[in-house]
């Protein structure tokens, strides 16, 4: 363990990747027991991390599911097309199906020579192993056949069975179709009583609608971390102060504050550190209280950036004090112990009391070192800093495992022209074609520039030995 600021040492982007992404599997190996779970409404969960796994409450589809509009067939009977068959009857979603639908065994069957008109989503009957698709079919009439009703008829209507085509009808098929085809046999997607989606997975709209579909209207998801956020500088003020001419106003607790509410996290927003090594240390031992500690600014190589100088004062560990990117060089992963051992008191969200953690203790109880970020304090650097170190922490504190980052490809629009050195985020718009998506850099004036980032949607990445990429090249793209 390194707690030296000086010597903890700049790494590469993909070493500080790598640092983080291996403390996040720490993390996450010990928030099982240390976390504790809540139980929230389906809708509220949103975003949280699901401490049980949804498991089919039944066969996924819990019946033959047709998938197309048109004629429950024998697939051996529409060989040959075009074929004639006698339409016995109709089956529309939510009708009862085939035999494995009820106990009772006298149901329709779809013998040789017949088929039902069938609608998508509806139980596929018995007899039949395929659909045949209605643009591939005509209905025909018969005159003999309307004087002989089908002898299934009133069977069919005593069992609750889709209406019956009125008997004499027949459809003949165009286009031959192979067994299986288009439906979804019962239980082709899951069995009752498999895993559906395991615990540890974020809560996204795809995994709203499986929990939906098991009839999990409530779920268990894991406690939010409690994530602070302290921004530093004797020139930041709260949002709905009226700042002075040299005074800036303190965006970057609202942006991180929506990132972390973003990454699953709950955002604990203390005030505003001077640049004083006192007032500084007091409230960095406030914030360690937290799950994890956000601190902006006051990292850079200026006179008055104290906080790696505060944070070595009171042992931290560093991880690595810097990285070879841009923007957000100087950034800062550590671990720090909070207070003198005694249990981590959370500082309370407003309306809510103070309360200990036990997530803030080791198994033992007793307070176990935090993890804290120094966040360069330009707002873009704070906002791409926290994407690509601070958000697998934060996931792993959540219970889940952090996110891989995704970078796609994209055809750059412009050529751009940059030093080697540093790997580089920088804020870019991708015109979004379907085929050959284009990205251009946005226009700005650097680390400080939240206006271009608001503009931008995405980041474009330059490797650090690329000093010259011509327009047309495929490049890095990583959503932000
Ligand atoms: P620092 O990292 O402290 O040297 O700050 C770098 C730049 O970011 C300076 O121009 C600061 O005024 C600005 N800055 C620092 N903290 C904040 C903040 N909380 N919100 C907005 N801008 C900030
Ligand atoms: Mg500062």
């Amino acid at each position: 363990m390194i707690s030296n600021p000086s010597t903890a040492g700049i790494v590469n982007f993909e070493e500080a990747r790598r640092l983080v992404e291996e403390h996040a599997a720490t993390v996450l190996a010990g928030r099982a027991d240390l976390g504790g779970t809540e139980t929230v409404e389906l809708l509220a969960a949103q975003g949280r991390v699901l401490a049980e796994a949804v498991v089919a409450d039944r066969d996924f589809p819990p019946f033959a599911r047709a998938t197309r509009d048109g004629y429950a067939v024998r697939a051996a009977d529409v060989e040959r097309v075009p074929a004639r068959l006698e339409v016995i009857g109709e089956i529309k979603a939510g009708d009862l199906g085939g035999a494995s639908q009820r106990a009772n065994s006298r149901v329709i069957i779809v013998n040789r020579g017949q088929a039902v008109s069938i609608m998508t989503g509806a139980p596929l009957p018995d007899g039949a192993d395929a659909v045949v698709m209605v643009e591939y079919t005509s209905v025909t009439e018969s005159a003999q056949a309307t004087e002989n009703p089908h002898p299934n008829a009133a069977q069919t209507a005593a069992l609750g069975w889709g209406t019956l085509g009125a008997p004499g009808r027949f459809v003949e098929i165009q286009r031959g179709v192979a067994r299986g085809e288009n439906f979804v046999p019962q239980g082709a997607e899951a069995r009752a009583g498999r895993v559906l989606v395991e615990q540890g997975r974020r809560l996204d709209h795809a995994v709203i609608a499986m929990a939906a579909a098991v009839g999990a209207s409530r779920v268990r998801v894991y406690r939010r971390p409690r994530i602070a956020v302290l921004s530093t500088g004797d020139e930041v003020v709260e949002i709905d102060a009226t700042p002075g001419a040299a005074q800036i106003r303190n965006s970057n607790s609202y942006s991180l504050a929506a990132q972390i509410e973003e990454a699953g996290g709950e955002a604990v927003r203390l005030a505003i550190a001077p640049d004083e090594p006192k007032r500084l240390g007091d409230l960095i031992e406030e914030g360690l209280a937290c799950d994890l500690l956000l601190i902006t600014g006051g990292v850079s190589m200026g006179k008055y950036d104290l906080v790696e100088q505060v944070l070595g004062e009171m042992k931290a560990e560093f991880y690595f004090t810097g990285a070879r990117i841009q923007p957000g060089k100087p950034i800062v992963f550590g671990r720090c112990k909070c207070g003198a051992g005694a249990p981590a008191r959370v500082p309370a969200a407003p309306g809510q009391l103070s309360r200990a953690r036990a997530f803030s203790t080791d198994a033992q109880g007793r307070s176990a070192p935090h993890y804290f970020y120094g966040l360069p304090g330009n707002p873009v650097s704070t906002m791409v800093t926290f994407r690509l170190f601070a958000r697998p922490l934060l996931e792993a504190l959540a219970g889940m495992k952090p996110e891989p980052l995704v970078f796609l490809k994209a055809r750059l629009k412009a050529e751009v022209r940059t030093k080697t050195g540093l790997t580089r985020f920088l804020p870019a718009v991708t015109s979004g074609e379907l085929e050959n998506a284009g990205v251009e850099l946005a226009a700005w004036q650097g680390s400080g520039d939240i206006a271009a980032l608001a503009r931008a949607n995405c980041y474009l990445v330059i490797p650090p030995d690329r000093e010259r990429i011509e327009a047309g090249e495929l490049v890095s793209v990583l959503l932000p």
